[in-house]
């Protein structure tokens, strides 16, 4: 068995490839499963141009159990597996709910028989601070309480949370697990030759700021400003996708070396700081000098108020903090959008 071999499923996507770069850091041999159904191979040479390394990777699908028996019989002497592959956009899921469960809790299913056919025992799982629902208490610790998912797509991150609990409770699991609840990731790698790829007209803030800042939307909608916060605006989290990665190190190295305390822990990954959609648009303005054309617009169904992290259990049991603060993700983020458009 290779003792440093990392099966990192969704490993071509924003998050995955962020990921990869910092496995590679910290001397692991990441190998790539993704079946490209929202990323793009070129994103091979943007690691590659970072890490001066060759990833090694296979395009499967893993909802397909055939597909991913085979594929993880060649990759057995793995030692862990990182499990970012899902579909993720939270408004297709309530238009696509049975795509959406098919996609990532066969895909999660498949993974798992494989890890204990092989004995690949140690698991991350990509989850979501939207298990928290509109939390009654801030900040969120990870033992807040879990509410009823408002999307399909929710619901995978609960279900496939639970999933987890259950099977990692029974006597003879060797399989050690840990769920990573991520707040907002946004931003992009330094070097500008990786990020996030949104198809479409994106979903999420920070591609649709930078998009609009480009030219490519005419505007920004900021959705409500009578939420009770300072400025009306909605709080979130927002996490620098680097220091996300460097977490999946971090948590992936504790499992291996066995440092858990329980064979299912749950972290919050987030900076502890919840900033408005207000606060954001002025931090992209300060750090890349650029203006944005945004109107404040009613609220979008399903969001929540306010969100952030408490990052105690994380600081003290994983020993990891985020480093990168807010204009950092912005000025990155916009680097990266300049990029793509050839600027
Ligand atoms: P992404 O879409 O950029 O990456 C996911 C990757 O998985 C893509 O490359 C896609 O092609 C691949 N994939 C999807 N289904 C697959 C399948 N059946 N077989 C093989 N590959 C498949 O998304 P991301 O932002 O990098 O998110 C990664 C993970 O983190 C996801 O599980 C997502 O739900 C979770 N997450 C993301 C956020 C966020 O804001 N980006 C927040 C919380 C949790
Ligand atoms: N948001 C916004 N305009 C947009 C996209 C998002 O005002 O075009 C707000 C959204 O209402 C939320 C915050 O930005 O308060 C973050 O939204 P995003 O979709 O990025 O992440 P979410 O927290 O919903 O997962």
């Amino acid at each position: 068995m290779s003792d440093n071999k990392i099966i990192v499923t969704g490993g071509m996507g924003y998050i995955g490839s962020h990921t990869i770069v910092e496995l590679v850091n910290a001397g692991y041999d990441p190998v790539i499963i993704d079946n490209l159904s929202n990323s793009n191979v070129s994103v091979l040479e943007g690691i590659k141009g970072i890490t001066q390394r060759k990833i090694a990777f296979e395009e499967v699908d893993l909802s397909d159990s055939n597909a991913c028996r085979e594929v993880f019989s060649k990759h057995k002497d793995a030692v862990g597996v990182i499990h970012f592959a899902a579909l993720k956009a939270v408004g297709e899921s309530v238009e696509q709910p049975i795509r959406y469960y098919k996609n990532n809790i066969f895909s999660m299913i498949n993974v798992l028989e494989a890890l204990t056919t092989h004995h690949i025992d140690n698991f991350i799982f990509s989850s979501s601070c939207t298990v928290y629902g509109e939390p009654k208490k801030l900040p969120v610790t990870e033992k807040s309480p879990i509410q009823p998912a408002t999307s399909p797509y929710g619901n995978t991150k609960q279900v496939g949370e639970e999933i987890l609990q259950e099977a990692m409770a029974i006597e003879d699991s060797t399989i050690r697990t840990i769920s990573l609840r991520y707040f907002n990731p946004i931003g992009a790698h330094k070097s500008t030759l990786i990020g996030e790829l949104p198809l479409g007209i994106p979903n999420n803030l920070l591609p649709y700021l930078t998009q609009t800042a480009i030219g490519i939307r005419e505007q920004l909608s900021v959705f409500g400003s009578d939420y009770n916060t300072p400025d009306g605006t909605a709080i979130r989290d927002y996490i620098h996708v680097v220091d996300l990665a460097e977490a999946h190190v971090v948590a992936l190295t504790r499992l291996i070396k066995k440092q858990n305390k329980s064979n299912y822990e749950v972290f919050n990954l987030g900076t502890g700081k919840g900033n408005s959609v207000l606060e954001v648009i002025k931090s992209f303005e300060r750090s890349t000098g650029e203006k944005v054309n945004y109107k404040i617009v009613d609220r979008r169904p399903g969001d929540v108020e306010a969100v952030y992290a408490d990052t105690t259990f994380a600081r003290e049991e994983l020993g990891w903090a985020t480093k990168r603060d807010l204009d950092e993700m912005t000025a990155s983020a916009w680097a990266w959008e300049k990029k793509l458009r050839g600027q």
